[in-house]
């Protein structure tokens, strides 16, 4: 295969309250493994995705994941510093992360905009959905990163790769994966 033509580094910042899953989620994006415990680094953690984007066109995806600092709710400007998207994670298990989505969008687009001044692309995601029934807590999601502006939101889970469900709507029975 020849090689790309072009590559591009793109900066993606993984926001919210501690607990929540963001190093969680890095992992299993960038390894595909899962621990139940991760060491607690203070400072940032990044890790580094190669996608394929076209034949032609390399992504080296930087993701900055903060590590020990997220009590403070908020991270300095030089973090948020040419960032080209972000994630805005909460654990659907627990209302309080929910609700302090609105602060990490406000201290992200406060700090950090496209060169046109429009706010980054910065998605909002449910995470651990493998602890609560299925399709529990969608609409409250969706309505949510309407109103703050995300551009897009997803419920997922970092632990359990698989869940499915059998038979159509109403009571459903879900499968999951092994890990
Ligand atoms: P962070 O502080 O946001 O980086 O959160 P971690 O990634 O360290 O995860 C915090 C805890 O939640 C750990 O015990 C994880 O094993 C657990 N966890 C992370 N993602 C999930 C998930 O999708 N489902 C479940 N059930 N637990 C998860
Ligand atoms: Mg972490």
């Amino acid at each position: 295969m020849s090689a790309p033509k072009s590559e591009y580094l793109c900066k993606v910042l993984v926001l919210g309250d501690l607990g929540v899953g963001k190093t969680s989620i890095v992992q299993r994006y960038v390894h595909n493994i899962y621990s139940q415990c991760y060491r607690a680094t203070i400072g940032v953690d990044f890790a580094l995705k190669m996608v394929t984007w076209d034949k032609d066109t390399m992504v080296r995806l930087q993701l900055w994941d903060i590590a020990g600092q997220e009590r403070f709710g908020h991270m300095t400007r030089l973090y948020y510093r040419q960032a080209a998207g972000a994630l805005v994670v909460c654990d659907l298990g627990r209302a309080a992360t929910l609700q302090s989505v609105h602060r990490w969008k406000e201290d992200l687009d406060s700090k950090v905009s496209l060169k046109n001044g429009n706010p980054i692309p910065t998605l909002l995601i449910g995470n651990k959905c493998d602890l609560i029934p299925y399709g529990g807590h969608s609409q409250q999601l969706e309505e949510l990163g309407q109103q703050l502006g995300f551009t897009d939101c997803h419920m997922t889970s970092a632990k359990v790769t698989t869940v499915y469900m059998i038979g159509g709507g109403g009571s459903s029975a879900r499968g999951r994966g092994h890990n």
